[in-house]
């Protein structure tokens, strides 16, 4: 199974009117040659993405001087009569490599992102890109590289647009995908209008992957806790294995694709979700992430929980602007599951592990999980100006007017 074929939007183009760039992901299958041609690709790019990189900091070292990627580039032809091999590889994806050093340069000057660092040959992806003059066959289902020819790819989702970057790369357990950046130029539909009836609340959880305003309770599926189950014991064994040794390099194959494995279940189990929720609301009401705080767990099951939790809310931000739906952010800081979303009051003697509790100021007995996806759209929608009335003899809430959205 495999979830490449799912595009995946990597940003909505704000200052020009409705340029949507969006990536699609295939799966390559290249013969013997071709995939001896993507490792020399690799290689070329590492090699010259780290000569420039010397090249940056010398010029800076002895006296102070900064070499633009134009510079860079006028730089390669020389190079390339030193180390003859290099000309074998499409120069266009030499070239793209200077202009990644470049942006790596620019990322740490003004967002102060860390020094652009030496790639190594053992990152557990390796990639090279290709600018342009590449083709896309959806009747054979094929792609053609510049140096490389025509190459087997599962073309499983078509497009349209003008064709940007591609990327072709290669995982840890020697699989080849290319990625291919789309102009989209199709207006983003009107947006729906919503209001109490056509939005849900989301709460996640890690008893429940998520529990809807409507009471619904989404699970993890069992499949993904039983492969990390066996994740688990596939590094315990990893974990025991002598250093250096063959058994050691097998046991850490098995740990990655069981890694790819949960990966892909888990994307597909995100996407058939998010498509559901999208398609069956108008508006979708949910907790913004808490990123600094993710970064800091540690725990396995918890981490991957975290991961889930950052692609849902992706996901759902992408299909939402694709079906003219609309995501709905809360605070993190607002309690969601201390209010009874009846009458307001706050329990604050709540504990993590009450799972039911019985309201002191109504009387109102609540789930803990629906009660708090209940307060997520409530909030929500409150800040929407939709909702402000509480019903008297706590029926819940009352909307005020309906709908309207911008
Ligand atoms: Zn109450």
């Amino acid at each position: 199974m495999n979830c490449a074929r799912i595009p995946k939007v990597l940003r909505v183009g704000k200052t020009n009117n409705n340029i949507m760039l969006v990536a699609y992901k295939y799966r390559l299958y290249p013969e013997e040659e071709q995939r001896e041609m993507f490792l020399k690709h690799f290689g070329a790019c590492r090699f010259v993405y780290n000569w420039s990189l010397e090249q940056k900091i010398n010029a800076y070292e002895t006296d102070k001087t900064s070499l633009s990627c134009y510079d860079l580039n006028k730089l390669l032809p020389n190079l390339k009569k030193e180390n003859e091999w290099l000309k074998e590889v499409n120069a266009q994806s030499l070239q793209q490599t200077q202009k990644h050093l470049d942006s790596a340069f620019t990322r740490f000057f003004r967002e102060k992102k860390g020094f652009p660092k030496f790639k190594s040959r053992k990152n557990p992806v390796q990639s090279f890109s290709v600018p342009q003059n590449y083709k896309v066959d959806f009747d054979n289902n094929r792609v053609r590289l510049p140096k490389i020819g025509w190459i087997k790819t599962k073309l499983s989702k078509t497009f349209e647009g003008i064709l940007k970057t591609a990327t072709v790369s290669m995982t840890v357990t020697g699989k080849f995908f290319i990625s291919i950046l789309v102009e989209d130029e199709r207006d983003n539909p009107r947006k729906e209008p919503f209001g109490h009836d056509t939005t849900i609340g989301i709460d996640v959880g890690v008893k429940h992957f998520a529990t809807l305003s409507d009471g619904t309770k989404i699970d993890n599926p069992t499949f993904l806790k039983n492969n990390l189950q066996r994740l688990k014991v596939l590094q315990r064994r990893l974990s025991r294995k002598q250093k250096g040794s063959k058994n050691r390099d097998k046991a850490r194959k098995k740990v990655a694709l069981q890694h790819e494995k949960i990966a892909n279940q888990r994307k597909d189990f995100l996407h058939k979700l998010t498509t559901k929720l999208v398609r069956e609301n108008q508006a979708i009401a949910v907790e913004t992430l808490n990123v600094s705080g993710m970064m800091k767990n540690h725990h396995l099951a918890q981490a991957i929980g975290d991961v889930s939790w950052y692609e849902f809310t992706r996901q759902l931000e992408y299909k939402c602007e694709w079906y003219g739906k609309t995501l709905l952010h809360i605070g993190r800081f607002e309690p969601s599951s201390k209010i009874c979303n009846v009458c307001g009051s706050i329990n604050h003697n709540l504990k993590l592990s009450d799972r039911e509790w019985a309201c002191t100021g109504c009387g109102a007995l609540h789930d803990r999980d629906v009660n708090a996806a209940i307060n997520i759209k409530k909030f929500a929608l409150q800040d929407q100006n939709l909702i402000g009335v509480v019903a008297p003899g706590g029926t819940g809430v009352v909307p005020v007017g309906d709908v309207i959205n911008g």
